[in-house]
């Protein structure tokens, strides 16, 4: 399973394939993508290869966009099928997520979430770590950095996790517990990924997130870092 991401000015789609391919060594059942082309987000998912998905981005969305996010599924929670895989929008289909681990009380907190009138397309755990990161942030009313801290307190299990809100496409949220997730710093570019093997080509300037350590990486901004269960976040 492996997670890869881009934020900048190059075309975030061949990345995020070429990284996808590099993490093909870690195992995986499905593969996604998802490409915000500076309107739209843009999903193409998919049970099967990374040269699976390939195929179908190309035949059925815009490859462009200068910000995206791509994944490969280990699944642990609902068969690999093209629904299951990832990434998974919350039920506005203002926040993308793209996840490794498990969240081990996902049941739990689904049933919470049905009663408040969420609806799930997938069987995964990871479909409910988002919807609850969407209700935290309008409930709350807070940014997307603050909500995806507050939501993953409640949460017990592993993750290496990506979110952005197609409403603000110069911001990526990653977190990480138990999972790896690295953040490659370039030239007015960020990527991440699971191991430094997706960006090595593009930057040698790397940060390894330690576990219970986010980061929100904006650009043009340094990156910042937080723990998770501080709660002086901004
Ligand atoms: N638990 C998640 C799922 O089953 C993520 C699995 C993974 O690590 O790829 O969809």
């Amino acid at each position: 399973c492996g997670i890869v991401g881009y934020i900048g000015h190059r075309d975030a789609y061949p990345v995020i394939i070429k990284g996808l391919q590099r993490l093909e060594y870690r195992g995986y059942d499905s593969a996604g993508v998802t490409l915000f082309d500076g309107n739209n987000i843009h999903l193409a998912k998919t049970k099967g290869k990374v040269e699976d998905l390939k195929t179908k981005a190309e035949a059925t969305i815009p490859t462009s966009g200068k910000l995206g996010l791509g994944h490969t599924r280990w699944a642990t929670h609902g068969v690999p099928n093209d629904v299951n895989s990832h990434p998974h929008y919350s039920n506005s289909g203002d926040l993308v997520i793209i996840h490794n681990g498990i969240i081990e009380n996902y049941e739990s907190i689904k049933q919470a979430l049905k009663k408040r009138g969420y609806t799930f397309e997938s069987d995964t755990d990871t479909e409910v770590l988002v919807n609850l990161i969407e209700e935290v942030k309008n409930k709350e009313g807070v940014k997307l950095g603050k909500a995806v801290q507050i939501a993953l307190n409640q949460v017990v299990g592993a993750y290496a996790i990506a979110v952005f809100d197609k409403n603000k496409p110069d911001e990526i949220v990653v977190a990480k517990l138990g999972s790896p997730l690295a953040i490659g710093i370039g030239e007015n570019e960020y990527f991440i990924a699971s191991d430094a093997s997706p960006f090595i080509e593009f930057t040698n300037n790397a940060v390894y997130l330690e576990d219970e350590e986010m980061a929100i990486i904006r650009i043009g901004k340094e990156i910042k870092m937080r723990k998770i269960k501080d709660d002086a976040i901004a």
